[in-house]
């Protein structure tokens, strides 16, 4: 198994995690950017974004229904936070495994460089 986050997935790479449930699993990113940043990920391999189709409606909801969750339980509801998911080479995706960056703790500033 050549991808990352399915090995994390399949419990043969280690990984901090925050949230499982059916669809979904959340860890801590090994290279945080903010004081708090987890990857949100789908159990099921899927490219990023632009690969979802219609029978993934609830993947999706579920992806960010845990986005929220992760934010709830990490404490950053009240001041915000930020959700991003990267798309291909000119997105900046460096892994090719769909994931939602939950970033917070900190003002992060818009526009992102
Ligand atoms: P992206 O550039 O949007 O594809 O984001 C990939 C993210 O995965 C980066 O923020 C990396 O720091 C993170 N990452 C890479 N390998 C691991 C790992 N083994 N465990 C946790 N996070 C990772």
């Amino acid at each position: 198994m050549e991808c990352i986050f399915c090995r994390i997935v399949a419990g043969t790479l280690p990984a901090t995690p925050v949230l499982e449930n059916e669809h979904v699993m959340a860890f801590r990113d090994v290279n945080p950017q903010a004081p708090v940043h987890i990857l949100v990920v789908p159990r099921r391999h899927v490219v990023s974004v632009a690969a979802l189709v219609p029978g993934d409606a609830a993947l999706s909801a579920a992806l960010l229904l845990a986005a929220a969750e992760v934010a709830r339980r990490e404490g950053l509801e009240d001041a915000g936070y930020r959700v991003v998911t990267n798309i291909g080479d000119d997105g900046g995706q460096s892994v090719d495994h769909l994931h939602l960056h939950v970033l917070g703790g900190r003002s992060l500033g818009w526009p992102p460089g």
